[in-house]
């Protein structure tokens, strides 16, 4: 009998502790997207192209809920959102990507982990089909943190990457949104424009961002952020913009929040967009909206810049600032109810 009460009582501490071990799953979990910034007016849309866009960012927002509600983590709900925009020809991300001034598709992601600070990117690919997967690769499969052209590319076919033909990418929508920034940059020539003066003209904005983005709390309490892009329209030299650099267009730490960037990727990077609002929540105690209104609504635009980002804290909060016209973007939280929107309130 006492043997009876020793099992009985040691199988019962086992428990008690297997328990304490495992962390009980919290109903608590967000999914934030975005699908680009910029002179988005309702009166350039039809209610076709309207929808479609709408259609797609629910689409984005379900595939990541699903992922977080079924106790996925928040990195599996942002590459899975991620993913499915880049293959929406719709979004300047994987197939829709914009144009270089060569008339190629470069790709541009990174993908952080806000539990460990992990991360990963690649830039200037060109046969990638899905970057943002590649760059989860690079955080997990490799000892290094960003991957750029010929070896990244050589890393994702070893890494079991579908790799396409360049020609994957291309649209016909985006081919002329090419011609269009050629010729504006021809006229911009023949007016002889100073160059610190041409960098500020207005230029066809819609055509030129469209990067895609997902930030997510999962049930586990881990924030994670996640940013795909073809760059600017037209860009030149290799230019790599923010999305991939991490700090500028991408970041998560637990400890304060996750972002995904969209807009003039060189005054991005200029402000170390992301991680000063982390450290502007880490070090002085900003709240998250007061620190993504003075970077995003104050600072980019005072320095010539424009754009948006979505932002995600710890306990839940979101923010979804922009200073351009519109910004494709949607949010869903556990109760399933999805909201997207695309123009200024
Ligand atoms: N931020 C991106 C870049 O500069 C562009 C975009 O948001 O569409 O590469």
């Amino acid at each position: 009998m006492r043997f009876f009460y020793l099992i009985t009582g040691l199988l019962l501490w086992q428990m008690s502790t297997a328990q304490q071990n495992t962390p009980a799953l919290s109903d608590e979990f967000v999914l934030v997207i975005h699908g680009g910034a910029g002179t988005i007016l309702k009166k350039n849309m039809t209610p076709e192209k309207e929808k479609a866009y709408n259609d797609a960012l629910e689409m984005a927002l379900k595939i990541g809920y699903d992922t977080l509600k079924k106790g996925g983590t928040a990195l599996d709900a942002v590459e899975m959102a991620v993913r499915y925009m880049e293959d929406c020809p719709l979004f300047n991300a994987g197939k829709g990507a914009v144009f270089t001034n060569e008339g190629k598709n470069e790709l541009d992601a990174a993908i952080m982990n806000g539990k460990t600070l992990a991360a990963g990117s690649i830039a200037g690919v060109t046969t990638i089909k899905n970057p943002i997967s590649t760059a989860r690769a690079v955080m997990e499969k490799s000892n290094h943190v960003m991957l750029i052209g010929k070896g990244a590319e050589k890393f994702a076919a070893e890494n079991h990457q579908t790799i396409v033909d360049p020609s994957y990418f291309f649209t016909e929508q985006r081919w002329e949104a090419l011609q269009d920034a050629k010729r504006e940059d021809s006229l911009k020539q023949t007016q002889k424009t100073p160059d610190h003066l041409a960098l500020k003209q207005p230029e066809n904005r819609d055509y030129k961002y469209g990067t895609v983005g997902a930030v997510a709390l999962d049930r586990y309490g881990n924030l994670a952020a996640a940013t795909s892009t073809g760059g600017m329209t037209n860009k030149k030299f290799g230019r790599v913009g923010d999305a991939p650099i991490i700090g500028a267009g991408t970041y998560a730490n637990n400890k304060t929040c996750a972002i995904s960037c969209t807009g003039w990727g060189e005054y991005f990077i200029r402000l170390t967009m992301a991680k000063t609002i982390s450290d502007m929540m880490e070090f002085g105690n900003w709240k998250l909206t007061d620190a993504t209104n003075e970077m995003v609504m104050k600072r980019l635009p005072a320095l010539g810049g424009d754009g948006g980002l979505i932002a995600l804290d710890k306990d839940g909060n979101i923010t979804l600032p922009f200073c351009t016209e519109g910004m494709y973007r949607g949010f869903v939280r556990q109760d399933g109810k999805t909201t997207v929107k695309i123009y200024k309130e």
